[in-house]
């Protein structure tokens, strides 16, 4: 199969956050996804390795904040490139309010919120599916919501050309770059489940620098 098939399909992007006894944290994500309108609800999908993940098992309930295009990199650095294993990512964050559940929205860059609940969940291996009902939510600004393609092609900063006597790989997703001529083993050896540093995506995301 070709792999690009899966490049056809286009996705929205998303700040997830919730709320586990004192400690609140949130990710970015590209899987949420409207299943009925009436009643309200959605299917959102996190990686197993996701804090958020680990945190959204336990509270069973989350906010939704839909990026809009008006979100700068700034936003997609600090929900998407660290863990919130590592830091708390609300500690000196203030563009969010807290929603009528206890759990924060974001307010700059996005443009609406949803409240939901749990209602199911199925386990896909490396991730969760979680069955959701909105219970909640409301509209911020009439920013367009960005796709993924968007963030690709106006938020990320384009990469700056590197110069190495070895190959040279970049990651999609952060702009992390991998250069052999600096590393202990060529990118190409690496494991087949080693993930870029920053942002945790697989080798898949890298391409070689023309
Ligand atoms: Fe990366």
């Amino acid at each position: 199969m070709d792999k690009k098939v899966m490049y056809s399909l286009t996705y929205g992007l998303y700040v997830i956050t919730t709320v586990d006894g004192d400690k609140k944290n949130g990710c970015i994500m590209n899987t949420a996804m409207q299943q009925t309108s009436d009643p309200s609800c959605i299917s959102v999908t996190l990686n197993k390795t996701d804090y958020t993940e680990y945190m959204l098992e336990r509270s069973g309930k989350f906010n939704i904040s839909t990026i809009s295009e008006k979100a700068d990199f700034s936003l997609f650095k600090h929900f998407g490139f660290q863990s919130g294993r590592d830091i708390d990512k609300f500690a000196d964050f203030t563009d969010y309010k807290e929603a009528a559940n206890g759990i924060p929205y974001i307010t700059k860059g996005c443009n609406a919120y949803l409240s939901c609940e749990v209602a199911d969940k199925i386990d896909l291996g490396t991730h969760v599916l979680f069955i959701a009902n909105v219970i909640d939510g409301e509209v911020i600004s009439t920013d367009p919501s960005a796709s993924y393609a968007y963030y690709q092609a106006n938020i990320k900063p384009a990469a700056k050309k590197v110069e190495s006597t070895g190959k040279v790989w970049v990651c999609k997703i952060c702009g992390y770059v991998y250069d052999d001529s600096k590393e202990a083993v060529p990118f190409e050896q690496l494991p087949n489940d080693w993930t870029c540093p920053i942002c945790k995506h697989p080798k898949s995301d890298f391409v070689l620098q023309s």
